[in-house]
């Protein structure tokens, strides 16, 4: 086996790898490792779930690096019922209601979709961001298995085996029933049950996974069944299972919803599928899952995870899957006008504002159970500053271990590195001047190319794609009011009333003007005038008083540039501006 980088070595990943691979072995001697990830594409797809693959990604992706294959299955939840419309999905109405307990995928597409259906539709959309991201897996449709007769015998297995699944989820029924609880130990004793339940239940459907319905199966009149059919006339799963005979594998079910009745055999019918809390661990077994990653509501007692872990030992005679809870991942500063599909950000929106080994350092450098923010405000810069800063220090070789561990899976994967911007300007400039050339080439490329003189800019390609995403961030998520415009006319009213000080500071400004015009330059320049006002040397160390006065020279060159008090960093906003209109706007 080739063996991992050193660097590596020590962090979360590795360390998953190791247990993964030592599992693996162990339960499959010399097979493939099986990861897994489950999303269900019942609408736009949320950035925050792009964990539950991300988590197992980079434990695959280790992997591999280290020689082994390695399958990454993404489970496509489509074949769970489509559970409410989600607001502000362009393309649908209220219409779409009438379609709510079908499959995902068959409910239609948002109107002008190019795709056949919901499922489809939402799929499509994350599989190419995953592409972007550079997410090897193999996708697998439950719609596609359930239908094709695929899990045939795990379903008759399972059946069979009703009244000992039933008896593994009665042992945690009997925990959450709140009667039951305040019986034994009275209300102190139940709350926290009820609270985490309800927890659970929420984060569950704001993930849009599966286990929201909690829907262990119902236990009827005729028992208690882990298989629900989909209605043959109405296509929903308000369904009731009413007789079912292990011979003959015939089934008898209502349909609640519009009356249907029929009876079907088991051992031919394809249109239905196991209840969330067995359908779970039918696939660990099934695929032979080793590592299954979850959110943090999936650890609580009774959880889909929990209980999956005693049906797929005494049912399915599987193993559980290595699974960590994952904590949340939130976004700041997500404006409303952009969060285009359906009002929640996606992985795609995130990688038009940041290139796909930003995004993918994010998830590398925090382990699973810590959480963190997915910045779509100001915070980016200052994010884009840190990790330009670690790719500094991995190039002069100051780096720290951990840190070189998350730069390497950040840059790239075991088949290759993914594209990067050739020369990587500060996404903070390039946002600057695109803020302020309106995303203007010829004007952008003038200004990138006056940076650094001696080393000029020849093409924006050089600065792409990292140029586009700051573009994007500038005209999607800063506000109206945050943009920087440029005066047309000096403010005769504000040159008129400066004093001395005030004057003669303009006048030093525009005499260094020609001889510091590069980023380095002007920095020097503007630092300096105070210092130079004050009687000190150009490069005279800062006092307090110094600072108040640099700040105060700063404030009044905002206010004749762009009418405001703070913009974009004056070095390179005097760049932006050109010389011309600099001296034309400070009055000279
Ligand atoms: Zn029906």
């Amino acid at each position: 086996m080739a063996q991992s980088q050193s660097s590596t070595e020590a962090d979360w990943v590795s360390r998953f790898a190791d247990d993964v691979i030592a599992e693996s072995e162990r339960r499959a001697p010399g097979k493939p490792v099986v990861v897994a990830s489950g999303l269900s594409p019942s609408g736009p797809i949320h950035l925050g779930n792009l964990r539950e693959v991300m988590t197992p990604h980079l434990v695959a992706d280790e992997i591999r690096r280290r020689g082994y294959t390695v399958r990454h299955l993404i489970s496509w939840d489509d074949y769970d019922r489509y559970r409410k419309v989600p607001n502000g999905v362009p393309g649908t109405d209220e219409s779409w209601a009438e379609h709510i307990g079908k499959p995902l995928t068959s409910v239609p597409a948002p109107a002008g979709s190019a795709y056949p259906n919901w499922a489809e539709h939402f799929k499509a959309a994350m599989t190419a961001a995953l592409g972007e991201l550079g997410v090897e897996f193999e996708g697998i449709s439950q719609t596609e298995k359930y239908t094709s007769g695929a899990y045939r015998e795990q379903i008759l297995h399972a059946m069979k085996h009703r009244a000992d699944i039933d008896a593994v989820l009665d042992r945690y029924r009997t925990k959450k029933d709140p009667a039951d609880a305040a019986a034994k130990g009275g209300k102190g004793g139940k709350k926290p049950q009820q609270q985490k339940k309800v927890d659970e239940a929420e984060l569950a459907a704001e993930a849009g996974s599966g286990a929201a319905s909690e829907d262990d199966g119902s236990g009827g009149s005729a028992g208690y069944f882990p298989y629900k059919p989909y209605c043959g006339n109405c296509e929903k799963d308000l369904t009731t299972v009413t007789s079912y005979d292990d011979d003959s594998t015939e089934l008898n079910y209502t349909c609640t919803s519009c009356g249907f009745a029929e009876t079907v055999r088991l051992n031919e019918f394809n249109r239905g599928k196991l209840v969330w809390k067995v359908d779970w661990p039918m696939r660990w077994a099934y695929e032979g899952v080793v590592f299954e990653p979850s959110g943090v509501d999936h650890s609580s007692p009774g959880s889909s995870f929990v209980v999956g872990g005693q049906i797929v030992r005494e049912v399915f005679g599987g193993a559980q899957p290595i699974g960590p809870m994952y904590a949340f991942v939130g976004i700041s500063g997500m404006a409303k006008m952009s969060s285009s599909k359906g009002g929640v950000p996606t992985p795609a929106d995130a990688l038009k504002i940041m290139e796909a080994p930003l995004l993918r350092w994010l998830y590398a450098r925090r382990k699973p159970n810590q959480s963190f923010k997915i910045a779509f405000d100001q915070e980016i810069q200052r994010l884009y500053d840190e990790w330009d800063s670690l790719v500094r220090k991995v190039a002069d070789g100051s780096v720290l271990p951990a840190d070189a561990a998350a730069y390497s899976r950040a840059v790239g994967t075991a088949a290759g590195e993914l594209p990067r911007t050739p020369r990587p300007l500060s996404y903070r400039t390039l946002a600057s001047v695109v803020d302020i050339t309106a995303g203007h080439d010829e004007q952008t490329l003038r200004i990138l190319s006056e940076l650094d003189p001696e080393n000029p800019l020849t093409s924006l390609d050089e600065v792409r794609p990292r140029l586009d995403r700051a573009e994007n961030w500038i005209t999607t998520q800063v506000p109206a009011e945050a943009r920087t415009i440029v005066r047309d006319e000096p403010d005769k009213e504000l040159l008129g009333s400066l004093d001395d000080q005030g004057r003669e500071s303009l006048r030093l400004l525009l005499e260094g003007l020609d001889s510091h015009w590069s980023l380095d330059g002007l920095t020097t320049l503007v630092y300096g005038v105070p210092k130079v006002l004050a009687g000190l040397e150009p490069d005279a160390k800062p006092t307090p008083e110094l600072k108040v006065a640099q700040r105060s020279f700063f404030a009044l060159l905002y206010r004749l540039l762009v009418s405001r008090d703070t913009g974009p960093r004056l070095p390179t906003l005097l760049l932006a501006v050109g010389a011309d209109r600099v001296r034309r706007l400070l009055g000279a």
